[in-house]
């Protein structure tokens, strides 16, 4: 049976290899961390990068318009009806038109 080096710890001080089962350095007597998982580490990463903000898409509850000039009517019809100044954008994700709101400068 051969040790693998998933199998081994090497010590931080010494740089000896301890099979993984020992807590402490077999040559210097350091209590022995086990390895961290890289798997969790990127896993972080992902979360990190999820909670970024998106650039202009779709949160998948946004109104769909098939064309520029749907979307301009509907813009025009909020416009009239609450005063909001919308703007239109396509979304890269659903392929379709939506508006957005414009921060409003004060
Ligand atoms: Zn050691
Ligand atoms: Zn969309």
């Amino acid at each position: 049976m051969s040790v693998s080096s998933d199998d081994i710890i090497i010590c931080g001080v010494c740089d000896h290899k301890n099979p993984i089962f020992r807590l402490k350095c077999s040559e210097c007597g350091l209590r022995l961390s086990k390895k961290k998982h890289k798997k969790m580490a990127s896993k972080k990463k992902k979360a990190l990068q999820k909670s970024k903000r998106k650039p202009l898409g779709c949160d998948g509850n946004k109104i769909k318009y098939t064309t520029r000039r749907d979307a301009s009517k509907a813009r025009k019809n909020i416009y009239s009806q609450k005063g909001a100044i919308l703007r239109i954008y396509k979304c890269k994700i659903c392929n379709a038109y939506h508006l957005t709101k414009l921060r409003s400068k004060k």
